[in-house]
């Protein structure tokens, strides 16, 4: 039996919140078996590291960590490195890392996380060099532990996988086809969150629109939506992320009709330019998305729109991005998650000849940025003088004599107030607009 104070763990995870999902159930298994968490990496005597192969910058982070564990793991031979996560379901990669890193002890996937505990015992008895990767996903698995972050806000994933393969993504090839958790485990889940204190919950999946396919009886999204609002003791519901192709009118009229759905909807549109948007197999057109944007507006009145936009995909011309340009623009995002096209092995767009060069695509960056930060900046100044609910998280990182917490349209507010209402939902009166955030008083 290990001394106590060598029962500790670690974990690094890289990427989305599906990956922070899965970080949070590894903690639970590990708390079960009576690990305590540590952030430091020297204390632990298991080390996961959770990857993520959405972006070639994350992965290469991955390679230069894992080579820096090599010396611990010559100091403490009883130190388990595990690796795990999307990378691990990309052809040839676990092998690779056997090869390179010997002092890895256990690989495996994103279907069988599950499985973990069972994986470190095998190798605390003598098991080396474990890997095991499926290729099909497994049923969901219901019941496991979750060590949440936070105990205010929680995330409650509703499906997985993704049957949409844009062309520039891998997650359909690492997380497998959809699927989704019945109504009736996504309510329980929530009700058991509601007893030990939690106020807001995210519901998480890839495709949110198209949850409910192959269950049965018959759901929908909005059905879902309309049911999770019935359940008592929960103030705020947010999702994430909507497909535009599948966001139907009912959705609109759950946020419209529904207390306790936050008046925030994120909908990636990607890019601005037809052309682009079908060598990307979105779907839809900038006309239609266009046209769902301004329902949204229409329907449900102070919301909050934000979007993920990619520039310098392959094949994109001044033109194509002048055109997510000029849509930026219209929409007026509440904020925007920009990225830089990064090449990823085995998707379609990684074999288009017409790539774009690195100069170009990060002067369309920071043009791309800018327009952002201005509709950002102009929609926050339009909450000044106004009073706000705002569900209280803390106190300010940068001022501690402020607290701090968000908006039902999520925007983040510092503001004087008690701090005896951390937790609580107060009204804020907003005095001054930043670019970012607000400042206000509680009334
Ligand atoms: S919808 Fe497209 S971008 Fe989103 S996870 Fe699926 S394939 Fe990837």
């Amino acid at each position: 039996m290990e001394k106590e104070r060598n029962l500790r763990y670690y974990i690094e995870t890289w990427g989305c919140q599906m990956n922070e999902e899965d970080s949070e159930k590894l903690s639970g298994m590990l708390k079960n078996m009576g690990y305590k968490s540590t952030l430091a990496r020297e204390e632990a005597s298991v080390i996961i590291f959770n990857t993520c192969c959405v972006r070639e910058n994350a992965e290469l982070k991955v390679y230069g960590n894992l080579g820096a564990l090599k010396k611990l793991k010559e100091k403490n031979s009883d130190l388990v490195i595990a690796v795990c996560g999307c990378m691990m379901q990309q052809k040839g990669v676990p092998e690779e890392i056997m090869k390179k890193y010997p002092h890895v002890d256990i690989i495996f996937g994103t279907h069988n996380a599950y499985k973990f505990p069972e994986y470190l015992n095998r190798v605390k008895q003598g098991e080396t060099h474990l890997r095991e990767i499926e290729t099909e996903h497994s049923d969901i698995v219901e019941g496991l532990p979750i060590d949440r972050k936070s105990d205010l806000k929680a995330f409650v994933t509703i499906m997985y996988g993704c049957n949409n393969f844009c062309t520039y993504c891998v997650v359909p090839y690492v997380r497998g086809r959809e699927r989704s958790r019945k109504p009736e485990d996504i309510e329980n889940e929530i009700k058991e969150l509601i007893k030990e204190g939690y106020k807001e919950i995210t519901l998480l999946g890839q495709n949110v629109n198209s949850y409910g396919k192959g269950l049965e009886p018959s759901i929908t999204f909005a059905d879902l939506l309309r049911r999770v609002n019935e359940i008592e003791g929960l103030e705020r519901i947010r999702f994430m992320t909507s497909h535009p192709k599948d966001i139907s009118d009912d959705v609109i009229y759950a946020i419209r009709d529904c207390d306790k759905l936050c008046e925030q909807i994120h909908l990636p549109v990607q890019s601005g330019s037809n052309s682009i948007l079908k060598k990307m197999n979105r779907h839809y057109t900038r006309e239609y998305y266009l046209e769902v944007i301004e329902k949204i507006k229409r329907e449900i009145p102070d919301v909050s729109i934000t979007t993920d936009i990619i520039v310098g995909f392959p094949g994109e011309t001044e033109e194509d991005f002048e055109d997510t340009l000029s849509l930026v623009k219209e929409v007026q995002y509440d904020s925007a998650f920009t990225f830089i096209y990064s090449r990823r092995k085995y998707t379609p767009a990684d074999e288009m000849e017409d790539q774009i060069e690195d100069e170009v695509k990060h002067k369309r960056f920071n043009r791309l940025v800018e327009a952002v930060n201005e509709g950002c900046a102009k929609n926050n100044k339009l909450y000044e003088g106004k009073t706000v609910e705002v569900l209280v998280e803390g106190e300010s990182f940068k001022d501690t004599t402020k607290i701090t917490g968000r908006t039902r349209s999520g925007k983040l507010v510092n503001f004087t107030g008690n701090k005896c209402n951390i937790g609580n939902l107060v009204n804020v009166k907003i005095t001054k607009a930043n670019s970012f955030s607000l400042l206000g008083e509680e009334v």
